[in-house]
């Protein structure tokens, strides 16, 4: 087994603001492949601020990793092997496990949502499309510009978040809107006010983390008991091993393959969450159609999507699973077997 992997830098259609702030043109990726046998699997690993997880750490973890001890005949033991290395690192074993899981599916010559025993079903799965944080003139503008996607998500948490909401009402009055606070109210009580104004309005589906993961438990309680909409963790919600405190904070979640570390914890983590009774989700970062393919591979095991994160770049070098008007579909995707992925182009790694 050889791997290989390099940093790739993904050109962002317009610039991009989360609760923080901070805005940017990019975003980078640490892409990877594995090869054994002529079969070749496809990963990648998105950065993030928010979990340290940056294209230097990436790397640093994925030369750790002997090849010879991966093989595509068993995931389970290879995933085994590369926990073993070193603790957190979710970003890079996200990379490997979505490499590994490719190859195995290639080499079974079936799709990893057949794999998985999940299947996949046409015109059911629709992904939301993000409006990031901005002026709102320019909230406005995307919102227009995103009127072929039935279903959005909002971006608030920051000063000038009830303009944002009325810019983009204004020009789409009658969408489903989901809204992700990003950790961004501090109190509960600030929360619940915001919840409040949110529930005036009737199409606001759910909100997404209102308060720091780090907030004590009883105070996210406290939220849910008297939330006037639905309320989805995402900082506060990793693995399987999270269900317990989100089932009591939350009436759902939205699992992303960079914090499971690939698409097997990933499924673990929507089968634990389904199990509690939890509303799911599956969400990405900005990251090239081999993360959002590898990604909508798990859509059986959802109740929404949200991943639109190649959707929102203009250099994506792969070709997977097409979202038109939103609608998640592998009918069009070329490549039959595996992550169903291919270069569109110019191989990154050439
Ligand atoms: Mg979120």
């Amino acid at each position: 087994m050889k791997l290989d992997f390099k940093p790739f830098e993904l050109k962002l259609r317009n610039t991009w603001t989360i609760a923080n702030g901070r805005g940017s043109n990019f975003a980078s990726v640490v892409l990877a492949r594995l090869t054994d046998g002529g079969i070749v699997g496809l990963g990648e690993a998105p950065t993030s601020r928010r979990y340290s997880e940056s294209v230097e750490s990436m790397q640093a973890f994925l030369r750790l990793v002997n090849p010879a001890k991966l093989s595509f005949d068993d995931v389970p033991g290879s995933m085994a092997y590369v926990e073993r290395l070193a603790p957190k690192n979710c970003s890079a074993k996200c990379a490997v496990n979505v490499a590994l899981l490719d190859g195995a599916a290639r080499k079974a010559g079936k799709p990893i949502y057949d794999l998985l025993g999940l299947g996949f079903r046409e015109n059911k799965h629709v992904t939301s499309f993000s409006i990031g944080i901005d002026t709102k003139e320019i909230i406005r503008a995307k919102t227009l510009e995103a009127a072929v996607y039935p279903v959005l998500k909002l971006k608030i948490g920051m000063p000038g978040e009830r303009e944002n909401l009325a810019a983009l009402r204004a020009v789409a009055p009658g969408k489903t809107v989901r809204v992700d606070a990003n950790e961004g109210w501090k109190t509960k009580e600030e929360a619940l006010k915001n919840l409040e104004w949110l529930a005036e309005d009737p199409l606001i589906e759910f909100v997404e983390q209102p308060m720091h993961a780090s907030t004590p438990p009883a105070d996210m309680a406290w939220l849910k008991a008297r939330s006037p909409i639905p309320l989805y963790a995402d900082e506060s919600y990793h693995k399987a091993g999270d269900v317990a405190l989100c089932a009591e904070c939350f009436h759902g979640v939205n699992v992303k393959l960079l914090k499971a570390g690939g698409v097997s914890e990933a499924y673990e983590a929507l089968k634990a969450a389904q199990k509690a009774g939890l509303k799911t989700m599956i969400g990405c970062m900005i990251e090239t159609s081999v993360l959002i393919t590898a990604a909508a591979h798990l859509a059986e095991l959802t109740d929404h999507l949200d991943i639109d994160g190649n959707l929102l770049i203009d250099n994506d070098p792969y070709l997977g699973a097409t979202a038109g008007k939103g609608m998640m579909s592998f009918a069009k995707t070329p490549e039959k077997n595996g992550l169903r992925v291919r270069t569109r182009n110019a191989d990154p790694f050439a």
